[in-house]
């Protein structure tokens, strides 16, 4: 897989100020604004029983989902945040779209920006969409990452960041461990720059070998294929999918056997701290990275990293639209 050169996306997501504009990569944000991202997130976390946040930070905006991949939580979790924020939502049907009949992207941006539209969320399966993009559509416009190919998915990257400060704050002395394809996680890379900028003291990353990363990738980060020593002591254990609409059939592992070397079952859950949480960005295939005790048991927060989804999305797209607009 080649290695994908973030230096364009963390260029023009700013204005000519500095201020985020558009959010493509967590590549070159400061542990400040990170920081500010998170807290702003948890102004906008609710508890379960009450009702959800709300404000008009976004009355008067328009914002438009374009997922061109499929997707549940990160595109309600969009629409959520926007209305809380009092904006007009729209989603296109990409099934139905122009694009299926040739229309380029950037047709279908223009034609979105000529309606009014100006938060513009875009899931792809194209590298480097976003950041090709960007450039090209009007002052008012901000271009929000929604999940790049395997590049970067930087909303999931902030909310796993704030569902693990909620639980354990003290970044310098916890130790995370994720464990999958990280070779095709757009999630893994964000939630890893997301930590490393915050100062996380260790990093372990473990799967089949096959389906680590390039070495350059996850620099600092301890590798290994046997998961009963990586997990070993850790704070934090966070799953990923088998991404098999990345790969090539013949590098797809089979999924009992998977489960067996790699997966997050009760017994390899013991070897973590006693207090360990446990995350998985979802869709879970249970059975196969995690069984069905761990992913509902008392160290999961899978739901909590749900419900913080969209108060990560609401604080991105409020942030957003003072920096677009200047506010
Ligand atoms: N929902 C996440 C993503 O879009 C994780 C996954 O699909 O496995 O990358």
């Amino acid at each position: 897989m080649t290695h994908f050169d973030t230096a364009l996306s963390q260029h023009v997501q700013r204005t000519d100020t500095g201020r985020l504009r558009h959010l493509i990569t967590l590549d070159g944000l400061t542990r400040n604004e990170i920081t500010a991202l998170l807290d702003l997130a948890q102004f906008y976390v609710r508890k379960p029983h009450e009702l959800p946040a709300r404000d008009q930070s976004l009355a008067g905006h328009t914002v438009a989902n374009l997922f061109f991949e499929p997707s549940t939580r990160t595109r309600v979790s969009f629409e959520l945040a926007a209305q809380r924020l009092g904006a007009y939502v729209v989603n296109l049907d990409m099934q139905t779209s122009s694009r299926v009949k040739g229309e380029t992207v950037l047709d279908t941006l223009y034609t979105l920006q000529a309606m009014h539209a100006d938060v513009l969320v875009m899931r792809d399966a194209e590298p480097g969409l976003p950041a090709q993009v960007a450039p090209f559509v009007a002052s008012h416009v901000s271009i929000l990452n929604a999940g790049e190919a395997h590049v970067s998915h930087p909303t999931q990257g902030l909310l796993d960041a704030l569902t693990i400060r909620q639980h354990k704050p003290d970044f310098n002395n916890l130790s995370i461990l994720i464990v999958g394809d990280l070779m095709h996680s757009r999630v893994a890379r964000s939630t890893w720059r997301a930590l490393n900028t915050l100062g996380i003291g260790e990093v372990r990353i473990a799967g089949p070998e096959h389906l680590l990363p390039p070495a350059h990738e996850f620099k600092g980060a301890i590798r290994h294929t046997d998961i009963n020593k990586a997990i070993q002591d850790v704070d934090v254990v966070m799953a990923l999918r088998i991404q098999k609409e990345r790969m090539q059939q013949a590098h797809i592992p089979d999924d009992s056997g998977y489960c067996r070397e790699f997966g997050l079952t009760p017994e390899r859950m013991k070897l973590a701290k006693p207090d360990a949480i446990v995350m998985h960005p979802a869709p879970m295939n249970r059975g196969v990275e995690i069984t069905d005790d761990v992913a509902d048991g008392k160290q999961s927060v899978i739901q909590q990293q749900v419900t913080n989804g969209v108060a990560v999305r609401m604080a991105v797209l409020a942030t957003i639209a003072r920096g677009a607009h200047g506010q």
